[in-house]
């Protein structure tokens, strides 16, 4: 039995030699021991969605920051920069600012305009015979003024434009879950309209010049402070420049404004009083400065349905098939190689070629960068220390029990 995923599929469109890596190396896959960032964050993120979307905003909160102890605590993380301690304390304030902030903004409305029917449940459809489709969506929900059936996906985003809503136009998930949930059981299909993508965004890790290391900018854990005589008197604002109200009317835009002298910036949990809570209850309220425009606007973009045509979905099924075979095909080469004792090098350059555009991409490089590129790594990736036997996606995963 072939089983696939999401990631699996993904794997190989990206680059063949990933695809070798991430689920063939060793017989199941490999993957780094430390993940980097924004992996972390966004499961942490999803542990506790679960418990967002039934609307306990307090247990989301304290799952994810249970998932963020322990991912730091165990050194599963792998940050760039030294100050782990503030790290860990700054991205549960994000962690916590974007769950409060989702509730605040979107979650009642959300829930008064949908049932939740599933959350993260695991499915598996048969895409032909002998190969299996893994998927696990983030929830399954039920318009209440149509009936209509969505799956969710939240998407945790460095930032959002129209770069993002391409991407999504032609975002797999909107074939691959709603055609596994559709098809899960033989007996009762369902349709499934399309998927809404929940975009939350968490700000792009940057240099901070007067801290002397990267910070992540949002207004979620992030304000600007000027200091008043007293602690009761100190000022607060969520952003330094914006937008007034006042139109320019030579050149027919808004004017713009910006914070004066002796204002600084500074993490809110370490200096707003009540800490991040009573901060994102006050930018819901629009009590901060500047109080015309909705801090959590640019956080929570518009949830965005895309729904796929059947022939579409159905075309993305036969090549996933297809490709799947390829891949087989290939394996089996390189393990008939791989039995002779001889070298498999050869065999994995014509097999699983390297697509060396895809080593780096926008934020991150790819994890197997030194399994390719650094002798001594490529020569026994698990003894550098720097990977694992990958740990399966899916609990029904073939050997996810041992
Ligand atoms: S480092 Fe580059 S060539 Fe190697 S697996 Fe990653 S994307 Fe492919």
């Amino acid at each position: 039995m072939i089983e696939v995923d999401r990631s699996s599929i993904l794997s190989w469109q990206k680059c063949p030699r990933d695809d070798y890596y991430s689920r063939h190396f060793g017989g199941r896959g490999i993957e780094r021991v430390r993940k980097n960032l924004p992996q972390v964050f966004g499961s942490a993120f999803h542990s506790g969605a679960e418990n967002l979307l039934a609307g306990d905003v307090e247990g989301a909160v304290a799952k994810a920051n249970i998932y963020l102890d322990l991912a730091f605590s165990v050194e599963a993380v792998d940050l760039e920069e030294k100050q782990t301690a503030y790290a860990v304390a700054e991205q549960k304030a994000i962690a916590e600012g974007l769950t409060r902030g989702w509730w605040a903004y979107d979650g009642e409305r959300f829930l008064r305009d949908f049932e939740v029917l599933e959350v993260e449940q695991e499915g598996r459809a048969e895409l032909t015979e002998g190969m299996t489709l893994m998927f696990r969506p983030d929830a399954l929900v039920r318009e209440r003024s149509s009936g209509d059936l969505y799956i969710v996906s939240w998407k945790t985003a460095s930032t959002f434009g129209q770069y993002t809503v391409n991407q999504i136009s032609s975002d797999m998930q909107s074939m691959s879950e709603v055609w596994g949930r559709e098809n899960q059981d033989a007996n009762d299909k369902m349709k499934i309209e399309g998927v809404l993508y929940l975009f939350c965004v968490k700000g792009q890790r940057k240099m901070d010049d007067y801290l002397g290391f990267k910070t992540q900018n949002t207004p979620l854990a992030y304000c600007w402070k000027r200091s008043g005589p007293t602690p009761d008197e100190d000022e607060y604002a969520w952003t330094y420049g914006w937008a007034t109200e006042e139109l320019n009317e030579k050149t027919g835009k808004l004017v713009q404004t910006k914070l004066g002298k002796g204002w600084r910036k500074f993490p809110v949990w370490e200096v707003y009083p009540g800490g991040v809570k009573q901060w994102i209850d006050d930018l819901a309220s629009q009590r901060i400065t500047p109080r015309h425009i909705n801090a959590l606007e640019g956080v929570f973009p518009q949830s965005m349905p895309v729904s796929r045509r059947a022939d579409e979905i159905e075309s993305w099924r036969r090549q996933v098939v297809a490709q799947e075979e390829r891949i087989q095909e290939a394996l089996a080469k390189v393990e008939f190689v791989q039995e002779t004792g001889a070298p498999i090098d050869h065999a994995l350059d014509r097999q699983f070629p390297q697509h060396t555009a895809r080593c780096f991409d926008y934020m991150s490089r790819c994890q197997f960068y030194e399994c390719c590129f650094t002798p001594a790594v490529k020569a026994d990736p698990l003894a550098s220390g720097l990977y694992q036997i990958r740990v399966p996606n899916h609990p029904s995963e073939k050997g996810s029990d041992d």
